[in-house]
């Protein structure tokens, strides 16, 4: 593991951490992430460049003997699914970090989009995503027109929010572009589906 590059990626997670407080700051009103609330990570891919797994390592590593052993049953009898599954391209699975009391076991060290979940997203296509949990009425739903998966103005008005719902475009792409957010200092080097890391 170079230690180097990861001190540096610390730096650069302090960075995309302080401008993302403010961005879940900015949209409280319509956030309603807390402890123990866990849906974001029950079923997805977790893309992660080969940085951010190292660093998700090191929390790993930081976990007592009985729960890493935890962590890599659920990481065998996810893959032992994945081996099975007919379309791999489109394999979802819960992160096997999230442990049984719906609490990531590695917070500090997890990775970027774990940190953007809940925001309103914007790609660099411009197009609107919403946060997937808008449906189960969680961050967004009370402003969300539920056939165009837009904005709609009217509701905002109707719950009289003081802050217009705002999207930030804040995709893997584009929080690991080195000119924007990292200088030289390190690569993220490939991303992968969390899965296929181990
Ligand atoms: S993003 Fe949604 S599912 Fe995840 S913690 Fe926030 S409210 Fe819960
Ligand atoms: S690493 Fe943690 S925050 Fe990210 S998906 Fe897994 S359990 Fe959720």
């Amino acid at each position: 593991m170079d230690f180097e590059r990861l001190k540096y990626f610390k730096q650069y997670l302090n960075t995309i951490d302080s401008v993302l407080k403010g961005y879940f700051e900015e949209q409280k009103e319509y956030i309603c992430c807390k402890r123990g609330c866990a849906y974001c990570c029950e079923k997805g891919q977790y893309p992660f460049s080969e940085v951010e797994f190292d660093y998700i390592m090191l929390g790993f590593f930081k976990l007592s003997k009985e729960e890493q052993i935890k962590v890599l049953e659920r990481v065998k009898s996810i893959k032992e699914e994945y081996e099975k599954a007919d379309d791999k391209k489109a394999f979802m699975y819960r992160c096997p970090f999230l442990n049984n009391e719906k609490e990531c076991s590695i917070y500090d060290f997890r990775g970027i989009i774990c940190r953007t979940f809940g925001l309103l997203t914007v790609g660099s296509n411009e197009k609107l995503k919403v946060p997937f949990c808008q449906s189960l009425g969680l961050n967004f739903s009370k402003v969300i027109n539920q056939e165009e998966k837009k904005i709609d103005e009217e509701l905002v008005k109707k719950y009289e929010y003081k802050n217009q719902p705002k999207a930030y475009c804040i995709d893997l792409k584009n929080m690991t572009d080195p000119e924007i957010f990292a200088g030289k200092a390190f690569e993220f080097g490939e991303i992968k589906k969390l899965i296929d890391w181990f």
